[in-house]
């Protein structure tokens, strides 16, 4: 497994699901950490602070906004400054919205397309110079088994994450001879907030009642019928992070359960 004693990691939208569970596993293999993303101070706080104590690294968090490409810069500035550099970036922020495209607002599209496709452009145009420099960089985006396949009502998602997965094919020919690698995941239902929260939409869009949403849509999706875990999700991008994962570039990783065999 990685060993990543010394680097710095940052990855964006870490304050809760797969972002934790990723700044988390990096802690644990020796990096430093860079957390970003919203939520109440003292949560934040105490998530932070074990980090620190449960791995001895330093973590630091970064509230930059990733609708905002001057707070994207300054997120990745603010790894450099602290720790020395940006080795590993996991561009993973992400949020979600359900509904038919005729009635779908265009602010949730906006954002949508800004926090999970535009964010992983100004983030990896902020660290590819300094990644460059030292001669090693590691660059993870969680696209989404939605990044591969469709599913209705979800226009704004599906189209960042198919996007994401021609972002991350770009970087990786660009800096192939770098030693950088560029990698998506692509996650089927994860048990997250971002789960949780589409439930009441979907119950709507699709006129459904909440156990009818999760055993009929989302784990009818995988074949596994049972939820990816956070965890295993950060097992792999820890893996891309290794010598093992040096010639694994431009590729997209399903870890979904086997929705995307079918
Ligand atoms: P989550 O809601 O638990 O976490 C999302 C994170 O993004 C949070 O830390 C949140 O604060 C942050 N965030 C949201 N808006 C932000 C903004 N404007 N600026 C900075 N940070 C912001 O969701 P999750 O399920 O852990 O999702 C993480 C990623 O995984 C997303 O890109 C999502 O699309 C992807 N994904 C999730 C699943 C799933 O089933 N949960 C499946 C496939 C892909």
């Amino acid at each position: 497994m990685a060993t990543l004693t010394g680097k710095t990691a940052v990855v964006t939208g870490s304050t809760s699901g797969i972002g934790l569970a990723y700044a988390r596993a990096f802690a644990g293999a020796g990096a430093n950490i860079v957390l970003n993303g919203m939520g109440a101070p003292a949560d934040i706080e105490k998530e932070r602070a074990a980090i620190e104590s449960d791995f001895k690294v330093k973590a630091v968090h970064s509230p930059a906004d990733m609708t905002k490409p001057a707070e994207i810069a300054g997120m990745i500035a603010l790894g450099e400054t602290t720790f020395g550099s940006v080795d590993v970036l996991v561009n993973n922020a992400g949020i979600q919205f359900v509904s038919p495209i005729e009635e779908f607002p265009p602010e949730k599209w906006e954002a949508i397309i800004a926090i999970n496709l535009s964010s992983a452009f100004y983030g990896i145009r902020a660290a590819v110079p300094g990644m460059k420099k030292r001669g090693w960089g590691r660059i993870i985006n969680t696209a989404s088994a939605h990044s591969l396949v469709a599913s209705p009502f979800k226009s704004a998602y599906v189209s960042a994450k198919h996007g994401i997965a021609g972002l991350t094919k770009t970087v990786a020919l660009e800096l192939a001879t770098f030693k950088i690698t560029c990698n998506c995941i692509s996650p089927g239902y994860v048990w997250t907030p971002l789960v949780e929260h589409q439930i009441p939409e979907t119950m709507k869009a699709r006129n459904l009642t909440k156990e009818q949403v999760i055993h009929d849509v989302l784990l009818a999706a995988q074949p596994t019928k049972e939820f990816v875990t956070s965890e295993q999700v950060a097992a792999l991008a820890l893996f891309l992070c290794g010598d093992d994962a040096a010639q694994i570039t431009g590729a997209n990783l399903s870890i979904d359960g086997g929705w995307t065999a079918e």
